[in-house]
């Protein structure tokens, strides 16, 4: 498993159902060009089929895919298993994106079963919670996170054993993100509801350059996790450097 504790922050991107080989080919030119800060933990999620070429690229960064199944083995066509994930030399996986909970139905039970079973090769998961907008305007987003996170956290961990993104649905490609304030105060808010001394909370939706900084700068923000930025080299180095 990988130590996190040694990292500052973690910086995640999150292609989505982007890229090509050869997107993967200029990419990686221009991005090994510069050099990080070793206590940054420099995350690159491509679609799975493209974790070896992302592999045989990259220079400085670690891998991570964008989900896995909930199942070892067996008859379940279309999935790719935790230990392929570690096979492909991935040492994280982002699991419970909004993304897949709304468009493909899971549920926080099936997250939980995906990072049990990373856990057991590894695999360092990274869950991601967040409120929609109602719940937002509801003033819900506290008892929403809560029931989130107990019911898709692994039945038993250990301080960095798995990674926290907050995500709020509506930041989500929107180019909106709440205030400072407020992700200082959901981020504490998530720590304290883990029962472990130390768990890296990092933060996603429209994350860029220009707000990098400012959003890392908040005490308890570990990291970023950064999905439509992450697709081009040069902003996504900046945000690696900021
Ligand atoms: C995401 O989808 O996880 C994400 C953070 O996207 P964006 O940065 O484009 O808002």
């Amino acid at each position: 498993m990988m130590k996190i504790n040694e990292f500052d922050k973690i910086i995640v991107a999150n292609w989505k159902l982007n890229g090509s080989l050869e997107f993967i080919a200029s990419y990686f030119e221009i991005l090994n060009s510069f050099k990080f800060n070793s206590s940054v933990c420099g995350i690159i999620c491509p679609p799975s089929v493209y974790l070896q070429s992302c592999f045989n690229n990259m220079e400085s960064l670690f891998l991570g895919a964008q989900d896995c199944s909930n199942h070892d083995i067996g008859s379940y066509t279309g999935e790719v298993s935790a230990s392929m994930i570690k096979e492909s030399n991935c040492q994280f996986c982002i699991i419970g994106h909004s993304e897949r909970r709304q468009k493909f139905n899971e549920t926080n039970f099936d997250i939980k079963l995906k990072s049990e079973t990373l856990i057991n090769q590894g695999v360092t998961p990274i869950i991601c919670v967040g409120e929609t907008i109602a719940e937002k305007n509801n003033r819900s987003t506290k008892d929403f996170l809560s029931k989130q996170i107990n019911e898709s956290l692994p039945n038993e961990y250990v301080s960095n054993s798995f990674i926290i993104a907050y995500e709020p649905i509506w930041a989500i490609g929107s180019g909106m993100t709440p205030t400072l304030d407020e992700i200082n105060i959901i981020h504490s808010f998530i720590k304290n509801e883990i029962n472990v001394n130390e768990c890296k909370v990092i933060y996603g939706g429209s994350v860029k350059f220009s707000n990098a900084k400012e959003i890392m700068n908040i005490v308890d923000v570990d990291g970023v996790l950064v999905g439509g930025a992450s697709l081009d080299p040069q902003e996504f180095a900046k945000i690696l450097k900021s």
